[in-house]
């Protein structure tokens, strides 16, 4: 397959199964052998105001407990996770998601009309697959495809910073269940959050500030000289010749690949410079094969392929 989509496609194989929540793998955390309590009706969801079964957990080692936030009907309206709210796709907040398949949130705000909206929609999605509820989660798209995550981030299941230490006040010493560390972690404001903000997908700071870097990236721009048609392709891992091959024979007709396994990179020449072109544009800061995000810049041949930039 061209594009992999991330870790998280064995949530849509428990939607099913009610004994589950619904999660990211990254609140799921890396333990096999997870073990969670279950509570049936145990709270009030945090969107919809119904009771539901209250899932908590402990995602691994030395991480904080967990637990499910909104509903099952409430992350399957919007394909998040229960309790990060993050796209189960990609890993983004709802608010970036949106923006790039250009989604409006039609989700009644009021009370009553919220309440029928969602028991409509409660039947729809026990009739079908959740991604036709919204067939646009499914669509490809250039600036999801750039900012998603490509692997479990679970040092944001760490526990929180502790707020005595940050004063200077704790005396719990080794005993303390939170961070005795600066709170400066940029990835981590997600508990400061309004969680209703983020549901609807507003008012989001982390959504900004991944919407301008996202406006940020650099471009590729192609070389002058327009006889380069070679692209330096690096970060591959384990991918081979024929993985490169697979994907790269797509925008036009390869006159050679070289791998350099030491470096970990390889070379695609084209025939063509307009299929070099195709390929920098449909690639650059965006590809991800086998799990990984791979690095794409102009190459050149002169005695062993170089890149051009550094
Ligand atoms: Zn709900
Ligand atoms: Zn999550
Ligand atoms: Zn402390």
């Amino acid at each position: 397959m061209a594009t992999s989509k991330t870790t998280n496609t064995y949530n849509r194989q428990n939607w099913e199964d009610a004994d589950f929540p619904v999660l990211c793998q990254t609140c799921l955390g890396d333990n096999p052998y997870i073990r969670m309590t279950k509570e049936k009706y145990g709270k009030e969801c945090k969107i919809c105001s119904r009771p539901f079964t209250v899932f908590r957990w402990c995602p691994g080692a030395r991480m904080r407990f967990k637990k499910t936030e909104v509903c099952q009907t409430c992350s399957k309206l919007k394909n998040v996770c229960q309790t990060c709210l993050l796209d189960l796709e990609y890993g983004l907040p709802i608010q970036v998601r949106d923006a790039a398949l250009k989604m409006k949130d039609d989700l009644p705000k009021s009370d009553v009309n919220k309440e029928y909206y969602i028991q409509n929609m409660e039947r729809e999605l026990a009739r079908s697959d959740p991604g036709s509820v919204n067939s646009k989660l499914n669509e490809p798209n250039d600036l999801l495809m750039r900012l998603a995550r490509t692997a479990p981030y679970y040092k944001r299941n760490r526990p929180h910073v502790c707020s005595f230490w940050v004063k200077g006040e704790c005396r719990r010493g080794e005993e303390c269940p939170y961070r005795h560390e600066k709170p400066t972690d940029p990835d981590d404001p997600l508990a400061d959050q309004n969680i209703k903000d983020r549901y609807y997908g507003v008012n989001d700071p982390v959504a900004d500030k991944l919407l301008k870097r996202a406006a940020a990236m650099p471009a590729l721009p192609p070389p002058d000289d327009k006889t380069i048609t070679t692209l330096y392709i690096g970060n591959l891992g384990n991918l081979t010749e024929q993985d490169i091959r697979d994907h790269f024979y797509q925008y036009g007709e390869i006159r050679s690949v070289s791998l350099v396994p030491k470096q970990q990179c390889a070379f695609v020449q084209y025939t063509t410079r307009a299929a070099a072109e195709t390929a920098a544009e449909k690639t650059f800061n965006k590809l991800i094969l086998g799990g990984r995000r791979l690095t794409i810049k102009w190459g050149r041949f002169a005695g062993p392929y170089w890149p051009l930039q550094p």
